[in-house]
């Protein structure tokens, strides 16, 4: 037996037991003929301590940070004055009788036992030492509390856990599919899955009417702090059900596993909130509104509809509109402040930023001289502005001026700390169109994915105008993120021909693509609909980390490789052969 007890479990009651515990060491240090080190293991620490002068205990002195030892030992009880109240093995130690070193280690890369800022690189690189660190460890059991807590809460609900293959075909997401190719069908491929969308779509063909996944997914796409190129999802699909029964399961299932493993968070609103797309875009000009805060964005073309500045006429003269956020305590920013402010705005896309500062002494901004003082009072009135606010204007095409306020309502939140962080700004975004105009392709896109049933009361508008078509489509957005997707599907094969149709795919492809699809949704295929919260992405939020590689065990890096394993690596010249595939890489490809 390696150890009777761990690192983390003793305390005074133990005292007078005789224990064996196994770990790392965390810190040694000498005290006068007294050797003590901190050991590890994934429950805690304890103090040992033993006198390295008997030749028996010799080992505890040598031992460095890392070293894998067991000791054997009494507990005892500190002795008065010594305890340390940051421990919770801290009213005893462990006085050691025999001591052995498992294994030593090399010197580290870098300490894992502090909370120090180790490059990245080096972090993912030794990523199974990284590991070792207290917040990681916190980090992957909340992950796993998470998952369970899904797995008993929907097998409770009724749900089946089902499995679908890695190797399969296309399924669009709006990414690039990775390509696996096939030795035994040499010259074609396998697309792994972007999400298992079809199959659980399937599976309710199937009659499998309530069905889950931990899904792996996979899309080809760069990285951002939220996305990696394989990640996890709650896969859900449910037959025989309408938009607000999947809401429903979703909901309960994430109020309940705030209330029972979230101890630190609580909902900002139960029942969620829900938003169309139209009214978050309105309001917090984004699609994925942090609600945890108001600073909601105003649309004042209609105040300033007769404005002296020559910029916000000719504005709305081209169909453009003036929005505008309030900024609290902010009216004494510098010149600089603004200018700055300025330079993020252009970032976004803007053409610049207006401003009206609301000052002790008067009305003052870039737009002061411009704007009369009728109109700063309808301002005031409609927005709630009130001195000491700095108004920010953005006058430019709709996209433009909600993209713009909605990242300098973010900045803000962060800056002037607007979001209580143990906030969890849980709602349902419905209504999205159906389709997306991309001017680069000249082509129709799916907003959502193509297996999403547009509003039947849309249908006639696939003649007339495709951008007004609304769909079933339904996201869950939490503190500013988008943490899930769903939809109600089209179980008729009809009108998924006319999706495909409208987004360019001619016959031979819908058939070669989704023949599989469109012909099962000919054999009674019941009404159904679901939805894919992001499991790592909530996890982040759950756990406050600014990325979703420090919830991951072994993610990529922002370029996608495994620092780690040094992955992605060349095929050997024996792999290609049997896949009968040879490489016509670019130049400069091949030197990477
Ligand atoms: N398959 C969708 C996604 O991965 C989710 C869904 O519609 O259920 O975003």
């Amino acid at each position: 037996m390696y150890k009777t007890h761990t690192c983390g479990e003793l305390r005074s009651s133990h005292a007078g037991q005789t224990v064996t515990l196994a770990g790392w060491v965390h810190r040694q240090r000498d005290h006068g003929g007294v050797t003590f080190i901190d050991l590890r293991d994934r429950y805690g620490i304890v103090q040992v301590v033993g006198d390295p002068a008997k030749a028996e205990l010799a080992s505890l002195q040598n031992a460095r940070s890392e070293w894998v030892m067991q000791i054997t030992g009494v507990v005892r009880k500190r002795p008065d004055g010594a305890d340390n109240p940051n421990m919770v093995t801290g009213e005893i130690e462990v006085e050691v009788l025999k001591v052995e070193t498992l294994n030593p280690s090399k010197p580290l890369p870098f300490l894992v036992n502090k909370d120090e800022d180790t490059e990245e690189a080096v972090r993912l690189k030794y990523r199974y030492l990284d590991l070792r660190h207290d917040r990681m460890q916190k980090n992957l059991i909340l992950r796993h509390n998470v998952i369970k807590y899904i797995r008993d809460y929907l097998s409770d609900a009724g749900f089946l856990e089902i499995e679908t293959p890695m190797l399969f075909k296309t399924t669009p997401e709006g990414a690039r599919d990775f390509l696996v190719p096939s030795r035994l069908q040499p010259g074609n491929f396998y697309a792994l899955p972007q999400s298992p969308q079809q199959l659980k779509q399937l599976l309710m063909v199937a009659g499998l009417d309530k069905y889950f996944q931990i899904a792996r997914c996979f899309r080809d796409e760069d990285l951002r702090g939220d996305r990696q190129l394989e990640f996890t999802q709650l896969d859900l699909e449910m037959s025989f059900v309408h938009r607000d029964d999947v809401l429903a399961v979703v909901e309960s299932l994430f109020t309940g596993m705030v209330k029972d493993i979230l101890p630190g968070k609580r909902l900002l609103a139960s029942p969620w909130p829900r938003l169309t797309y139209t009214e978050s875009v309105e309001r917090y000009g984004s699609d994925k509104p942090d609600l945890r805060f108001g600073m909601e964005l105003y649309n004042l073309s209609d105040i300033l509809a007769q404005s002296d500045f020559m910029v916000f006429q000719s504005v709305l003269k081209a169909g453009g509109v003036i929005k505008c956020i309030i900024v609290p305590g902010c009216a004494e920013y510098t010149r600089r402040e603004v200018d700055e402010l300025t330079g993020f705005a252009r970032e976004q896309g803007a053409k610049g930023l207006a401003t009206l500062a609301l000052t002790a002494e008067g009305v003052k901004g870039t737009a002061q001289k411009f704007i009369k003082s009728e109109e700063v009072e309808a301002i005031k009135a409609k927005t709630g502005a009130n001195t000491g606010d700095l108004v920010l204007f953005i006058a430019d095409q709709k996209a433009v001026a909600n993209k713009t306020l909605s990242a300098l309502r973010i900045l803000f939140r962060d800056r002037l700390k607007l979001a209580d962080p143990n906030v969890l700004a849980f709602a349902f975004v419905v209504d999205f169109p159906m389709f997306e105009w991309k001017e680069e392709d000249k082509k129709w896109d799916a907003a959502h994915h193509p297996f999403t049933m547009p509003k039947m009361e849309d249908l006639p508008k696939f003649e007339t105008d495709p951008s007004e078509i609304l769909s079933d489509a339904y996201d869950m957005v939490l503190n500013g993120y988008e943490t899930a997707s769903g939809s109600i599907r089209i179980h008729r094969s009809d009108i998924q021909q006319k999706v495909f149709h409208l987004l360019g795919l001619k016959d031979e492809e819908i058939q070669s693509k989704f023949g599989h699809l469109i012909e099962a949704f000919e054999y009674g295929a019941p009404p159904h609909g679901g939805m894919a919260p992001g499991i790592d992405r909530l996890i982040m939020i759950f756990a406050d980390e600014p990325n979703i590689r420090e919830v991951i065990a072994f993610p990529k890096n922002q370029a996608g490789r495994d620092l780690m394993a040094d992955a992605p690596s060349p095929a050997s010249d024996k792999q290609l052969a049997e896949l009968q595939m040879k490489l016509d890489l670019k130049k400069d490809e091949e030197k990477k």
